[in-house]
């Protein structure tokens, strides 16, 4: 075994790195030596470029995911009691701001085989309490959103798309026009955690929207509800991006499409490998939407998963089970339920099921070939 392989990671920052670490450092040294490390230029030109690489009229930078995510509630003007419809099976963060706001969360279930929630299940949860729905692009593709916006125009709902796992994913409309995720619902929320497929080497988020109102909102929300300084019209709450942050990602946002296609070449190998193997089920590709392969997640049918996960660490081949409790049964959120939640069929399936493969920019073919006879010779 080459020893390159006796340490294989889920994600590999440390070689993407070395690759741009020049103009990384410059641009740190830079922010450094102007010391505006708050608001300073880079926050402003990171927006604006990620405002043209989206597409989006508004990108408002915040500190992380969570509070990209409460923010945008807060700015949707829901008041408590208020039902938001979120997959059950999705990252904690999702639910949490919706809890933390005094909102009622009702888990839905999801698609078993894109992982995504679908048009039909969200209807099926709505009820004259419901205010806004919270779609989570999982694992790096769209929910099927246009039928999404439909159902909630009919039902006058505001469409947070939880956007931290997608970002750079296209989705394509009937009429055959293109739109990047997270800009189709009214606001669109992402993360910038460093593992994420846009990541700084901190903690980072944006809200995006094309709403001139709701962008305002936003931004003031985010800067302690001001207007201007020391005048204060809405309770809100201190959610900055720093401009060291913003500069590493002005940087990577260059490459970001570049990083897809390293992520799309390499789930291309596995899923070549994988196509054939009896319990094991490759991801399913969401019609209408690119994969930007946050994660590459396989079913493991047949109550294999668990030993498949140990063999290949035998290997020294990790995985990750994203995620392995449906949100509705953590002990936190059961008590902010109305409707209180049992079961939900394919949420459950999945988190018996699920095992994600390392997944990152510089996985190189010695290394996936590796990974992939493990999995397969486990199959044999
Ligand atoms: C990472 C993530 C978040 C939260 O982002 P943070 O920056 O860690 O706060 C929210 N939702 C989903 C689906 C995520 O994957």
């Amino acid at each position: 075994m080459a020893t390159a392989l006796r340490n294989i990671q889920m994600v590999d920052l440390n070689t993407q790195y070395d690759k741009i670490k020049s103009e990384v450092d410059a641009a740190v040294l830079e922010v450094i030596g102007s010391a505006a490390f708050i608001n300073g230029p880079k926050v402003k030109s990171f927006q604006a470029a990620l405002e043209a690489y989206l597409g989006a009229k508004h990108v408002i930078p915040c500190a992380n995911g969570t509070d990209a995510l409460q923010i945008a509630m807060m700015a949707a003007d829901l008041q408590p009691g208020d039902e938001v419809i979120v997959p059950a099976f999705t990252y904690v963060a999702t639910a949490e701001v919706i809890a933390l706001l005094r909102l009622r969360p009702v888990m839905v279930d999801v698609d078993p085989h894109t992982f995504n929630v679908t048009a039909e299940i969200i209807e099926q949860a709505i009820t004259p309490a419901t205010k806004a729905i919270v779609p989570v692009n999982l694992f790096g593709q769209s929910c099927d959103m246009e039928p999404i916006m439909e159902v909630a125009r009919r039902h006058n709902l505001i469409v947070i798309e939880d956007n931290a796992q997608a970002i750079g994913a296209d989705y394509t409309f009937r009429d055959g026009h293109t739109q990047k995720t997270g800009t189709i619902g009214h606001i669109g929320c992402t993360s910038f955690y460093p593992s994420k497929n846009l990541g700084c080497y901190g903690d980072g988020g944006a809200i995006y929207t094309n709403d001139d109102a709701l962008a305002e909102k936003c931004r003031m929300i985010a800067n302690h509800g001001q207007t201007k300084r020391y005048y204060h019209d809405l309770v809100g709450v201190n959610s900055r991006l720093d401009s060291i942050q913003a500069a590493i990602l002005e940087i990577k946002l260059r490459h970001l499409d570049a990083y897809a296609a390293a992520r799309q070449a390499a789930a291309a190998f596995y899923d070549a490998a994988f196509a054939n193997l009896p319990d094991i089920a490759i991801p399913a590709r969401q019609a209408n939407s690119t994969h930007v392969f946050h994660q590459y997640t396989l079913v493991v049918k047949n109550n294999r998963r668990d030993a498949l996960q140990a063999h290949l660490q035998e290997l020294r081949i990790p995985t990750m089970i994203y995620y392995p409790v449906p949100l509705y049964a953590q002990k936190a959120y059961r008590d902010a339920m109305t409707h209180k939640i049992d079961h939900l069929p394919v949420t459950d399936f999945l988190c018996q099921t699920v095992l994600s493969l390392p997944m990152h920019t510089e996985l190189d073919e010695e290394t996936l070939g590796y990974i992939c006879e493990g999995v397969v010779r486990f199959e044999d």
